[in-house]
């Protein structure tokens, strides 16, 4: 029945773990495999990752060191509070 479950699907947080390197093309083929797979479905990881790629295509041209921006940074928190914050019972 949990036909979903047929592979490793990584986490949010995995997600976010390995997303620096991602983002610079330094990850496994494998693993860019499962982010990606990993992306078509949260939409919440998309944002994040969807910023930080622009952000850092951004310094590669105009700077010389890559440093989180603090609304980056907000969102990866907020990614991240969203997970603990799942509906619990009652
Ligand atoms: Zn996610």
């Amino acid at each position: 029945m949990p036909s979903h479950l047929h592979t490793h699907d990584i986490s949010c947080q995995e997600l976010l773990a390995s997303i620096g390197d991602y983002v610079e093309g330094d990850l496994a083929p494998e693993l860019c495999r499962e982010i990606e797979r990993h992306l078509a479905e949260c939409e919440h990881c998309r944002v994040v990752v969807d910023t930080l790629n622009k952000t850092i295509t951004l310094y590669h041209a105009s700077a010389h060191e890559i440093i989180l921006p603090d609304d980056v940074r907000g969102r990866l928190y907020y990614v991240l509070k969203l997970d603990d914050l799942r509906p619990k019972r009652p």
